[in-house]
């Protein structure tokens, strides 16, 4: 059986895991912490970086950093996992669901404008499979507006936009005003299973994310010895994860690029593989000449929901496990009901028609010329 995904361990986690254990420092914002929010920092020069308990963490804390009134509309694409559009509901936001591209499942820019109003106060970008939104068309769209932009990168770690108009090369999550990453053991570098990560970008929030962090007090600042003493001065919570969560995740970005560079050589394997058989009915990913790859899935997409069921199940009995993705928010039994009405063609589209591969580090090319043998047949059956 190919499994869809496997974690990938490194070997040094439970290394890094006992000496934090007996370093007796065993909560949030330790050495461990510390060093991992450098590295970000670092690497891809992020302003300030905050490990959260996971994803969904972050992207709530990128939404009360907003500081939303009731009635605030933000623009969030419809296909995409449920926080992204949970964390700003929760804060008593509008969600103004929009449609994905024809080319792939971002954000259309182009289709962006026409759903800004006088309450607008925020887009959010998903990067989908890890792939770059059109962020200078999102920026120009949001400086034009007075927009805040929060990139919900939690599939991008080390990837990038390589702006059309300059050639400048931008870390994703380094671009809009606050981002959030995911290290869900799903992702390319997990943190033990759950974990994510705030982006500061816009030194206007720095502060205040520090208190939020810290469950509304400023203590942050009072360990940097720029108060005397720390209390409660702000809304806030828990959102610190303890340091053996930390120390996993230093082992995975210590070795991030190996990581990279296998995913990056199973995924072109699979698309050299894969663009070779003829007469297919499904489309390769889309990677626009403004994205870099980093390897986060492999998804392909049919014409009609009829033949991608077929192919999951042609795949399951031949022991592969393929998988569909988001259902389209706007419609979900939670939302439909505060939905305006408009049809999102292009979400629709991909929640009936896209699949994902088998895409972990543990796979082999023979693993992956295995399953690309199998569509083979699933084509030479038809
Ligand atoms: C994984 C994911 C999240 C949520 O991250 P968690 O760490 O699981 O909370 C949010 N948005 C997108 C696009 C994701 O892929």
């Amino acid at each position: 059986m190919i499994d869809f995904n496997r974690p990938h361990l490194t070997g040094k986690e439970m290394h890094y895991m006992y000496q934090a254990v007996y370093q007796k420092k065993l909560s949030g914002n330790g050495e461990f912490t510390k060093r991992c929010q450098q590295f970000f920092q670092d690497r891809y020069g992020f302003r300030k970086c905050l490990l959260t308990t996971s994803g969904t963490d972050a992207l709530e804390m990128c939404a009360m950093l907003c500081n939303l009134q009731p009635g605030d509309e933000v623009i969030v694409p419809s296909y995409t996992f449920v926080s992204t559009a949970l964390a700003f509901l929760r804060e008593g936001a509008k969600v103004v669901f929009a449609d994905s591209m024809q080319r792939n499942p971002n954000l259309d820019a182009e289709k962006i404008e026409s759903r800004i109003t006088p309450r607008t106060r925020v887009i959010v970008p998903v990067h989908y499979a890890g792939v770059a939104c059109d962020m200078d068309a999102i920026m120009d769209v949001a400086n034009r507006h007075n927009l805040l932009v929060v990139e919900d990168a939690a599939q991008a770690i080390d990837n990038y936009y390589v702006s059309p108009k300059s050639g400048e090369k931008k870390a994703l999550g380094g671009i809009g005003h606050l981002a959030a990453f995911s290290f869900h053991e799903t992702k390319n570098v997990t943190a033990g299973g759950e974990g994510g990560l705030l982006v500061v970008n816009d030194e206007r929030f720095l502060r205040r994310a520090e208190i939020l962090w810290e469950k509304g007090t400023n203590r942050a600042e009072f360990f940097r010895g720029a108060v005397n003493k720390y209390g409660w001065v702000d809304m806030g919570s828990s959102f610190l994860p303890a340091e053996i969560n930390a120390a996993f995740l230093w082992a995975q970005l210590e070795n991030l690029d190996e990581i990279q560079n296998k995913r990056k050589a199973l995924w072109n394997r699979y698309y050299d593989n894969l663009s070779q058989i003829q007469n297919v009915s499904f489309s390769l990913p889309d990677l626009p000449d403004y994205a870099t790859n980093n390897a986060h899935m492999f998804y392909l997409t049919f014409p009609t929901l009829d033949e991608r069921t077929a192919f999951i199940q042609f795949l399951k009995e031949h022991d592969i496990l393929c998988v569909f993705h988001y259902l389209s928010l706007h419609s979900s039994p939670f939302y439909l009901d505060k939905h305006d009405g408009r049809v999102l063609p292009e979400s629709d589209r991909y929640t009936d028609t896209l699949v994902r591969l088998p895409m972990y580090y543990e796979l082999t090319f023979d693993d992956i010329d295995r399953i690309c043998d199998t569509i083979r047949m699933f084509y030479a059956n038809r």
